[in-house]
């Protein structure tokens, strides 16, 4: 993901787009019960606003230092598992660019669950909300894309693929070189 520099207005559009894309089918307005949970965030400061997502990094260290193999690198990038996701926060602590939260997340729809000691019951339990991993994944189920680069008023997010960012470069410099071929050619005449 890349936000240009100086076009991002600060709505929040991005962050409100990223929640609602990941909470479950059907979900409504009316039907939350937590507040909606974010993959990117807006920082505002200084009068600068940008929001930072995930770098879907080469060897990307969050995945290195996980003891459970919870986040993972594949061809479309760099996702946690959160049912593999221990909640040991190790992947946040080296994230260079703090995009790793600890958050109240779903799997295919449904809260992941952690069992702990029932204060109204000596020796039972309840379930309640794990906080685990979470971050930027592409909206890589979603078929539009990413839905943040969608919603935002101002065209500051775009998704960048290496590969056409190169071609799109080689492109250009393929074609300042014809052009100033062509310019000495006339000079020469
Ligand atoms: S969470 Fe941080 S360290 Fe991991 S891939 Fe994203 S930017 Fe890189
Ligand atoms: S918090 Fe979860 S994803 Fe992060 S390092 Fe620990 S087990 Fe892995």
């Amino acid at each position: 993901m890349s936000v240009t520099p100086g076009a991002c207005i600060g709505c929040r559009a991005c962050e409100l787009a990223c929640a609602a894309a990941h909470m479950a089918a059907g979900a409504t307005v009316g039907s939350l019960t937590r507040p909606p949970v974010p993959r990117l965030y807006l920082v505002r400061e200084a009068g600068t606003a940008a929001p930072v997502a995930c770098r879907h990094c080469e060897a990307a260290p969050c995945a290195a230092v996980c003891p459970t193999a919870a986040v993972r690198c594949d061809a479309s990038g760099v996702v946690v598992e959160p049912a593999r996701c221990i909640g040991c926060k190790a992947c946040l602590a080296v994230c260079p660019v703090g995009a790793m939260a600890m958050a109240e997340v779903q799997d295919h729809g449904r809260p992941v669950l952690r069992r702990v000691p029932d204060p109204a019951v000596p020796g039972g339990f309840v379930e309640e909300p794990a906080w685990l991993a979470s971050k930027c994944d592409l909206c890589r189920e979603r078929p539009a894309g990413p839905a943040c680069v969608g919603a935002c008023p101002a065209g500051a997010l775009s998704l960048v693929i290496p590969g056409e960012v190169r071609r799109v470069r080689l492109l250009a410099a393929a074609r300042a070189m014809a052009a100033a071929a062509s310019g000495a050619r006339e000079e020469g005449r």
